[in-house]
């Protein structure tokens, strides 16, 4: 047997944690299925609350020396942007310093899985209330859980939030949710007015890793929809720009569920938003077709070194150019 303390992958431990700002952390998971989700985890004293924005594929490793779970990691974890602290330390009687608020992007197995990890008498889901039944009807179907041979986490919503609902109205804690339907009908985006921090999941990122380790196209599945999509870009252009425009202030900044974990709000959506005007339109080569989930799936990506890539069922497309009439 060998031993298990290889030094193999301590350049690249299973969680990395990096500070995004004065209140907020992003962790990195490098799970087996390479999905490379970006979970991000908001500090509060006052309420005693940690917000999470997903959990991504929860862990699964525990015999890693950097964690297999992704509660353990949190709470026990010296991070040493945190001060060489835990972002939520247990107390010396074992209990938790912080309860926990859930807000799940989406319903996808790399943003729910660590949910197992985290009880309900700990702490809170927030979902969008914009199409209940996709979560609460077929979910391992939905979830991908069911593609991927897992099973589905055990939880319950205990908040369906409404569009542009704020969750939290503390001065230290003000988030606002926004229904984002596209990438899935359930997908969601959330604001830190605080920290003018705006967080969109799987809506968009970035095709290549900061550490260029890896690439990720913006995939949809088969119940995404490009025209709904559309308007959800529109509608967090409008909210980016409202925000831009108050005073004394620095503009809005954007945080994604995979890639980008921060980048200026309005040049990112500008660019998302003209990329797939022009994928609509036609004009970006697709590079690969294969078949997924009985439907022809395309992969688009522009010559050279694009800013991103996208992959979708052709379907999503088609319907989106008839809709805005584009083409014949
Ligand atoms: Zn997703």
């Amino acid at each position: 047997m060998e031993s298990p303390s290889t030094t193999r992958e301590e350049s690249a431990p299973y969680f990395s944690c990096t500070r995004l700002n004065s209140t907020t952390f992003v962790i990195h998971e490098r799970d087996k299925w390479e999905e490379h989700p970006f979970i991000y985890v908001k500090i509060c004293d006052d309420p005693p609350v940690v917000v999470l924005s997903d959990t991504g594929c929860g862990g699964g490793r525990l015999d890693h020396p950097n964690f297999g779970n992704l509660r353990d990691f949190i709470e026990t974890y010296p991070i040493p942007e945190n001060g060489e602290t835990p972002l939520n330390p247990r107390k010396s009687n074992g209990e938790l310093s912080r309860t926990y608020s859930i807000i799940c992007t989406h319903c996808h197995y790399d943003h729910i899985l660590g949910l197992n990890h985290f009880p309900a008498a700990c702490s809170r889901v927030i979902a969008s209330s914009h199409d209940k039944s996709f979560i609460e009807q077929k979910l391992p179907e939905h979830s991908l859980c069911e593609s991927v041979g897992v099973p589905v986490p055990d939880y319950t919503v205990s908040i369906w939030a409404k569009d542009f609902e704020k969750i939290y109205s503390s001065p230290s804690l003000n988030l606002q949710i926004l229904h984002t339907p596209g990438h899935t009908p359930d997908e969601l985006a959330f604001y830190d007015q605080n920290e003018r921090h705006l967080f969109v999941g799987d809506s968009f990122y970035e095709r290549v890793a900061n550490d260029k380790s890896y690439e990720q196209a913006i995939i949809f599945p088969k119940e995404g929809n490009f025209i709904h999509y559309m308007q959800s870009l529109e509608k967090m252009l409008t909210f980016v720009n409202v925000r831009n425009a108050e005073a004394h202030k620095h503009p809005v900044k954007i945080g994604c569920g995979h890639v980008t974990s921060s980048v200026d709000g309005r040049d990112i959506l500008l660019a998302v938003k003209e990329l797939f005007l022009t994928i609509i339109a036609g004009k970006v080569p697709i590079v690969k077709t294969e078949e997924k989930r009985g439907e022809e799936f395309v992969f688009w990506k522009e010559v050279g070194d694009p800013r991103f890539s996208v992959a979708a069922p052709k379907r999503l497309m088609l319907d989106a150019r008839k809709a805005m009439g584009f083409g014949a």
